[in-house]
């Protein structure tokens, strides 16, 4: 493996250049990748966006969102474009399998493969530029740009990316995972004439009268569990087509067990609309590891305090399943 560094000189107009966000992308992996790609743009690279699937609606607004392949749409093609490429850019995810119909493609390509990133056990990349200590992959694509020496040419369009993925990887700056790095970035995001407020608005306020209801139909099935100080929510295809489920509508929802006092353990479960499985999402408060948790039990991974992974039994099963691995976590639980 090989400094970050290394990169640079071989960042030329003349290559052909890919960068990938994780599936199931997120602000920070959308942000982050736009970031790159506008930056990339503005020195004259011939860089392109593949995600492995559709993104959330509400990130539609973010510069240059419209320009990114889908690679579900047309797999053929987009392999054909990944075979193509000289060197390719993985952003916020630290194996390739989380890059899902990618993932061979990826894998079986000639091209450097560079990894920015910030989830724990990053795999082996040719150059690899991985923190677990900052909050966001978009963080780090800032640290990138400045590792170049080319922080002046952060313009509006590109500081407006690594603001939207660091305020949603920090909740908005409430997660312990910041940093006074973190801050002393997005003063200078500021400097570059970045609208924050409607950063915000355009994230966060931007609701569909059916989201809300499903949230209140979340809260509405929300399990308290005392002796463990953990919370579970769960929704079943049901209420997800009831209040016409859109991708992206249930981000944000397993934070709302943390909202519980004295709660510092928050399981989401969501069942997948195509396929027999459940997808997970973890969040916790202090010391208790969520990443450690998701990949003991439920074949997922991610972060201390941020994780995900998913369940191949049912519903009624896999909340058995938590609830009888809860016991032997009591103890840690009662700890934080
Ligand atoms: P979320 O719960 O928002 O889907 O994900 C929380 C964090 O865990 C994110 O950093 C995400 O990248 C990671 N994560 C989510 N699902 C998975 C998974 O299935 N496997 C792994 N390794 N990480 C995941
Ligand atoms: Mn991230």
């Amino acid at each position: 493996m090989n400094p970050i560094n290394g990169i640079f000189p071989l960042l030329t107009a003349e290559k052909s250049i890919i960068i990938i966000p994780h599936k199931n992308p997120d602000a920070d992996a959308i942000g982050s990748t736009l970031a790159l790609f506008n930056f990339f743009k503005k020195i004259g690279l011939n860089a392109t966006v593949v995600s492995p699937n559709l993104f959330p609606k509400f990130l539609n607004w973010l510069p240059n969102a419209d320009k990114i392949i889908i690679a579900e749409n047309n797999i053929d093609s987009t392999s054909e474009i990944i075979k193509k490429a000289d060197i390719i850019f993985c952003l916020d995810f630290n194996t390739l399998s989380r890059i899902d119909i990618l993932e061979n493609c990826v894998k079986e390509s000639t091209a450097i493969k560079v990894l920015i990133d910030h989830h724990q056990e990053p795999s082996e990349f040719d150059f690899l530029y991985s923190d677990t200590e900052i909050p966001a992959t978009s963080q780090l694509v800032y640290h990138f740009i400045e590792l170049m020496d080319k922080e002046d040419l952060i313009d509006k369009e590109i500081a407006t990316c690594i603001y939207a993925g660091i305020i949603s990887d920090t909740g908005s700056f409430r997660f312990s995972s910041v940093k006074p790095s973190t801050h002393k970035i997005v003063a200078k995001l500021l400097k570059k004439g970045i609208s924050h407020s409607s950063i915000h608005d355009n994230l966060y306020d931007n609701n569909t009268i059916d989201k809300l209801k499903l949230l209140a139909r979340t809260i509405d099935l929300m399990d308290e569990l005392k002796e463990f100080r953990t919370c579970i929510i769960h929704l079943n295809k049901d209420d997800l087509l009831k209040f016409n489920y859109q991708k992206g509508d249930t981000e944000g929802f397993v934070n709302y067990g943390l909202m519980l006092e004295n709660c510092v353990f928050s399981v989401a479960l969501f069942e997948d609309l195509h396929k027999n499985l459940v997808k997970i999402s973890f969040r916790s408060k202090g010391n208790f590891d969520v990443n450690a948790f998701a990949r003991k039990h439920f074949d997922g991974g991610g972060h201390i305090n941020a994780a995900g992974g998913i369940s191949k039994e049912n519903m009624v099963d896999t909340i058995q399943k938590l609830k009888n691995i809860l016991v032997n976590y009591k103890s840690l639980l009662l700890e934080v």
